[in-house]
């Protein structure tokens, strides 16, 4: 028999159907507190939406080490082959509305939270190995571009190549994004990446990683029509797909490989190991496969789980850390601001967030939405002679060497945006690939004002003439005029587009 119903603050629901009125005819009335109540949170039931990565899906799982990596990191949590951690794992869109179609082109959000006793460990990867942009400051403009337009309140060609055009440093990855790896199949059948550089360290080494987690299921991914048509069947086809395979003991995995650079490297290597928008060949720094993620779990709450999760880049254990990566430094500061925007200051109390390897022991106390004892009588001030928790050395962090003065800087390294998409476009890319690129290029930047036509097909020509040169006669655009325009400065290209 079913439990009986009662309002959230356990008293008895008489009567769930009808709402009380002044006799069988009259008004509603306001000492119906049951229905007032009802109806107020139904009013409240939705959260802001994410500004970024709003659509998503995520599952329970565990990561296992495979590999002894004790040498470079003195993370407990790959302190031994064969130790497992729990973990939750989301995956998203990054532009689209809540109510937008998982298969749309746009990188794939790839967000872990490993559940480590040394507190949580946390990743906000992508499923590309690159971003858009390298420095901070240029998020909020770029992510206005992917959004809609303030006037028409719809996604606009021109606001997203104007900026991308005058932006070349985001070519690589608009080379990736418009490839069919711009559509993956599913959430199962991509690889992540932790895109940014981060420091792993023991007690006397220290290395710069790049993680990179490697899909079982094979990489596979949808062409442009294929992606479209299934936008309209099925926009929560991604979401779905993830749901039914764990339910159906399907279970995803993916290998987890890491590349490793001495830290003295840094300084020599031929590209800056710390600009986002740049691989490590891996002739260069070869994957070493550490680990093995499962995922295994539905949640059994979306709400709960999925959308109330929220990720930091800066959630790191003792042998991992930050590099200097300008942009992973801005997202240290915003993804948690979003989150207490978002969820409220206590968001780490919410069940998903909590570390569940440890017991959290801070001065941090009241804030809306404590929900659990807020440390009853302790002492809530530090330094004290009442017993309250004392600071951990072990958590220290290794510091970073810095010399030279506060400025607005490029990056110190020679900043070819070019080499990269060229070599993924010449010696990546198979001739379907290339086929499918211009294809997916040609549809959506054929939508955009033709100057802005010209000033991207002049960077594609850059990248490659043949890209530059395909995408602007599947376009109708002058190829003779693309090639000249390539051969100008930047500054010379931007003058004659605008
Ligand atoms: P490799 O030939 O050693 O590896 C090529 C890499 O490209 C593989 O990781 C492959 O992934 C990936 N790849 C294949 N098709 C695409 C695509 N359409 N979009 C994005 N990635 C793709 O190359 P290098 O390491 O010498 O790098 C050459 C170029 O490959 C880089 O400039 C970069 O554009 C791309 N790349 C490099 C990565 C790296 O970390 N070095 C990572 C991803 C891409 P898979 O093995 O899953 O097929």
């Amino acid at each position: 028999m079913s439990d009986k119903m009662t309002n959230s603050f356990g008293r008895p629901v008489v009567d769930d159907q009808h709402t009380a009125t002044a006799g069988v005819d009259g008004p509603a009335l306001i000492e119906d507190t049951h229905l007032i109540d009802k109806l107020a949170h139904f009013d409240r039931e939705r959260i802001p939406e994410r500004v970024v990565h709003a659509k998503g899906a995520g599952a329970y799982g565990y990561f296992e080490v495979t590999a002894d990596v004790s040498l470079y990191t003195k993370a407990s949590f790959l302190s031994e082959v064969g130790k497992r951690t729990d973990i939750f794992a989301r995956f998203s869109t990054v532009g689209g509305e809540k109510g937008s179609a998982d298969s749309d082109r746009d990188p794939r959000g790839f967000a872990l939270k490993f559940y480590t006793e040394d507190g949580n460990y946390e990743m906000v990867g992508n499923n590309t190995p690159v971003f858009f942009i390298r420095d901070p400051l240029k998020f909020p403009d770029f992510i206005h571009t992917q959004k809609r337009n303030p006037a028409t309140n719809l996604k606009d060609p021109d606001m997203f190549w104007d900026f991308l055009s005058l932006t070349p440093e985001s070519l690589h990855q608009v080379t990736i994004l418009f490839s069919d790896r711009g559509t993956p199949k599913s959430y199962r059948y991509m690889n992540g990446y932790s895109s940014h550089t981060y420091l792993w360290y023991t007690d006397t080494n220290r290395y710069w990683v790049k993680l990179h987690f490697k899909t079982d299921q094979g990489n596979e991914s949808l062409t442009g029509p294929e992606a479209a048509e299934l936008a309209a069947s099925d926009p929560d086809s991604a979401t779905r797909d993830l749901y039914a395979a764990i339910a159906s003991d399907n279970d995803p995995s993916w290998t987890v490989n890491v590349q490793i650079m001495n830290e003295a490297d840094a300084a020599n290597y031929r590209y800056d190991p710390f600009d986002v928008t740049k691989v490590w060949p891996h002739s260069d720094y070869p994957l070493i496969p550490f680990g093995k993620m499962v995922l295994n779990r539905n949640p059994e709450n979306y709400f709960a789980d999925v959308e109330q999760a929220a990720f930091s880049p800066g959630s790191f254990v003792p042998g991992v850390a930050a590099s200097p990566d300008k942009m992973l430094q801005g997202r240290l500061f915003s993804y948690p601001d979003t989150h207490r925007h978002r969820l409220g200051t206590n968001y780490s109390l919410i069940p998903v967030n909590q570390p569940k390897g440890t017991v959290p022991r801070t001065y941090e106390r009241d804030g809306s939405m404590r929900v659990d004892g807020n440390f009853g009588g302790n002492p809530n001030y530090y330094p004290n002679t009442f017993d309250g928790p004392i600071p951990d050395e072990s958590g220290a962090e290794p510091g970073l060497a810095v010399t030279g003065m506060t400025g607005r800087y490029e990056y110190p390294h020679p900043n070819d945006d070019y080499e990269q998409p060229r070599a993924l476009f010449a010696d990546v890319m198979d001739d379907t690939d290339r086929d499918h690129l211009i294809a997916n290029v040609s549809g959506h930047l054929g939508g955009a004002q033709k100057r802005l036509q010209l000033r991207q097909c002049a960077l594609f020509h850059r990248v490659h003439p043949e890209f530059g040169i395909r995408v602007a006669e599947a376009i109708g655009v002058d190829a003779d005029e693309v090639a000249r325009l390539a051969a100008l400065t930047q500054e010379e290209l931007v003058a004659a587009t605008s």
